[in-house]
């Protein structure tokens, strides 16, 4: 079996499951109760802290855990909405490609009357820092734009755009899920101000994350309780899967080097061999792309048959159209650069773990070829347009 599709979830690393079980067994105290054996739960919480904050280079302080990618994008937003609204900022910029935490988290701004702008995507999947600055108003209270996209793997432009953001006085929220762990994030260097992280998307457990709010901005609460996390986040710490989440964490970037040399040649390989395929495209540029990243479209093809067929032959990789209450919706990241219905059904992403090989490329590479290939052979939609009835459009 050749896992790819890793943007979806990882494996836990050995070590992270070591730890986590570790302090299952050994440390299952209360980090809030006095005695030392709680105190040796909250000593291990804040060690865990130290080492996230250390790696993107924020503070202990500014980092608050929490149940994973999507909370944090939801307290980020909804804090920072907060804060506009007590100074009649009501202005939201953000793109249209976002992950559905921070989309249907606006949606639900947007009912409360904000106003939301999503700036368009380019066909390579970027976002242009000019385009965001010249979306800023004078009632804009946050700006938020991912910094790597989870289906075509694009890396924005997050140090412009953060400095643009900085420099207008408005906050900076990116949705770092997909970048932590794989690409170098530094949230000062780069003017972040707030910044949402997964465990699961870097071999740490699911129901792990964690938010990183740079100090001075005032976090608003989504869950009421006791004081646990400064009283921003309240419930009994996860502590084996925060020292779990940590432990992964530093030991993807510990490695960091290496992987991505390695994960970014066998991605290129498999690209140059699936752009061998006749009508096919990739989607997101070439080079400002996540190391793991393949994702293309071919056309004359249903993206849920070819998964299907790649998972009868032992591949494990996904499509951006997702089947929703019955109908079949194109992925909103390929129609927001530009790819048209059609084309966006027929897509692929393949999301590649370090463990993956050279005979795993080459496996991959045959595979989808034969799985194209033959899934045309009975199409309608291509035998139109291999007869000339309907016109290729990729
Ligand atoms: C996976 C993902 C999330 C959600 O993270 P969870 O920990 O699963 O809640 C948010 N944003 C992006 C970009 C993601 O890839």
């Amino acid at each position: 079996m050749i896992y790819a599709d890793n943007a979806a979830t990882t494996k836990m690393s050995d070590a992270a499951i070591e730890i986590m079980i570790k302090h299952m067994k050994e440390n299952y105290g209360n980090p809030s109760s006095l005695y030392e054996f709680g105190q040796q739960a909250k000593e291990i919480l804040e060690a865990a802290r130290r080492d996230v904050a250390g790696i993107i280079n924020a503070k202990p302080e500014e980092i608050y855990f929490t149940s994973g990618g999507s909370e944090a994008d939801n307290q980020a937003i909804l804090s920072a909405a907060e804060l506009g609204k007590k100074q009649g900022k009501k202005h939201i910029i953000s793109s249209a490609f976002e992950h559905h935490a921070v989309l249907h988290t606006l949606e639900k701004l947007k009912k409360q009357g904000f106003d939301i702008t999503l700036l368009d995507v380019h066909e390579d999947g970027l976002i242009r820092p000019e385009e965001v600055a010249a979306a800023i108003r004078e009632d804009t209270c946050l700006v938020t734009i991912m910094y790597a996209n989870n289906e075509i793997g694009t890396i924005q432009p997050i140090k412009e755009i953060g400095a643009i953001c900085r420099e207008k006085k408005v906050i900076f929220h990116t949705d770092a899920v997909q970048a932590i762990g794989h690409v170098p994030v530094n949230v000062q260097e780069e003017n972040i101000d707030m910044l949402s992280s997964s465990g699961h998307k870097f071999h740490g457990p699911k129901g792990t994350g964690f938010l990183y709010v740079k100090k001075g901005i005032a976090l608003a609460n989504l869950i009421e309780g006791g004081s646990q996390e400064r009283g921003k986040r309240a419930g009994t710490e996860n502590v084996p899967g925060i020292a779990a989440m940590a432990e992964a964490l530093k030991e993807i970037c510990d490695n960091m080097v290496e992987n991505t040399a390695h994960i970014q040649a066998v991605r290129d390989k498999i690209i140059s061999g699936l752009a061998e395929i006749p009508h096919s495209v990739l989607n997101g540029d070439a080079v400002k792309r996540l190391p793991g990243n393949i994702n293309f479209c071919f056309e004359g093809i249903e993206g849920e048959s070819l998964l299907l067929l790649l998972d009868d032959k032992g591949i494990q990789a996904s499509s951006g159209s997702a089947c929703t209450s019955g109908s079949l919706d194109p992925s909103h990241v390929l129609l927001a650069i530009g790819r048209v219905h059609d084309v966006a059904h027929g897509s692929l992403r393949l999301s590649l773990g370090e463990d993956i090989t050279e005979t795993d490329a080459n496996y991959i590479i045959k595979s989808v070829k034969e799985v194209v290939e033959h899934l045309r052979s009975f199409s309608p939609v291509w035998r139109d347009l291999t007869t000339g009835k309907a016109k290729h459009l990729i």
